[in-house]
């Protein structure tokens, strides 16, 4: 499980179900274990750092702006 969080203000943006090794370009809906911030949309913040864009079936992660730690599973 990860942690993701913004990188400008350290906050937690949410809990994730990596599957496999590399980057994180992708964060499906269906491996997103908690939400920490508010939205219907896309991923933000609440300091306003956009952190991801909503697809169908995936943020598609804007990199630089999140960080993350945990183990990939
Ligand atoms: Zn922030």
């Amino acid at each position: 499980m990860l942690i993701i969080r913004c990188a400008k203000c350290k906050s937690k943006i949410m809990k994730y179900n990596k599957v496999g090794h590399g980057s994180i370009l992708k964060c499906y809906f269906n491996r997103i274990e908690k939400k920490f911030v508010n939205t219907e949309s896309d991923l933000r913040c609440t300091c306003g750092n956009k952190i991801g864009i909503k697809k169908d079936q995936y943020y598609k992660m804007i990199g630089k702006s999140f960080i993350y730690s945990g183990k990939i599973n």
